[in-house]
């Protein structure tokens, strides 16, 4: 497997009005807050790059899987995403991805970069109400739940107080 190609030669598409048919797959690099990129499978992307008068329509959907780690309990579940790109970028004028239709390919890598992000969120629960890991033995908390706390109370010098009916 290789890394999704995102180098295209727009040439056809800026000089003879022609379509862009976007057709790929490959490897996605993903690292972003305890999610990876899957690499059982390959991305795809789809879509179409065309020209419409001073500006470039890029519109693709990126499908790919992730690794997405709990963030409370850091079990690991796979999520299976799709990504959106629906951008105008104007021929002549400067874009926030830093691609200049003056060169002979234009890599579009920052626009998929930032796509994927947004669809990946900060937090991730393995389900709803995930207990997390025991603060005690770090172990999770969701199969079985530790009673620790129990056994310190007891322990603890100030459990008498407990058993005093104030
Ligand atoms: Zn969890
Ligand atoms: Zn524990």
């Amino acid at each position: 497997m290789s890394q999704l190609n995102t180098i295209f030669s727009l040439d056809k598409v800026l000089n003879t009005n022609t379509d862009l048919n976007i057709e790929e797959k490959g490897i996605l690099d993903i690292k972003y807050s305890g999610t990876v990129a899957s690499t059982e499978s390959d991305a795809t992307m789809t879509g179409l790059v065309t020209r419409d008068g001073d500006y470039v329509l890029i519109e693709l959907i990126i499908n790919f899987k992730i690794n997405s780690e709990c963030s409370r309990c850091l079990k690991i579940s796979k999520q299976e995403k799709e990504a959106y790109i629906d951008e105008k970028l104007y021929i002549k004028k400067d874009n926030d991805y830093d691609i200049n239709f003056k060169e002979e390919n234009i890599d579009i890598q920052p626009i998929i970069s930032e796509k994927i992000i947004d669809s990946i969120s900060l937090i991730t629960l393995c389900m709803k109400d995930c207990n997390g890991l025991c603060v005690v033995c770090g172990k999770e908390q969701n199969s079985s739940i530790c009673k620790h706390i129990e056994k310190n109370l007891k322990e603890s010098p100030f459990s008498s107080l407990s058993e005093l009916d104030l």
